[in-house]
């Protein structure tokens, strides 16, 4: 494992040293799931958030 910045919090998120693209990272700092989106270069944008009711 190997860590990068956060795109939210810049706190330190812990992803595999070789990664694979839709992986998802959670950030230890501020709990969001980050999505690998590209690996040369790393690329994360936030994970969408999986809402138990959608819509009301
Ligand atoms: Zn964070």
């Amino acid at each position: 494992m190997t860590t990068t910045a956060c795109i939210e919090c810049g706190g330190d998120v812990a992803i595999a040293v070789a990664p694979m693209v839709g992986e998802i990272a959670p950030c230890r700092d501020c709990g969001v799931e980050l999505e690998v989106l590209g690996i040369a270069p790393l690329e994360l944008a936030l994970a969408p958030e999986i809402e138990e009711d959608w819509g009301e």
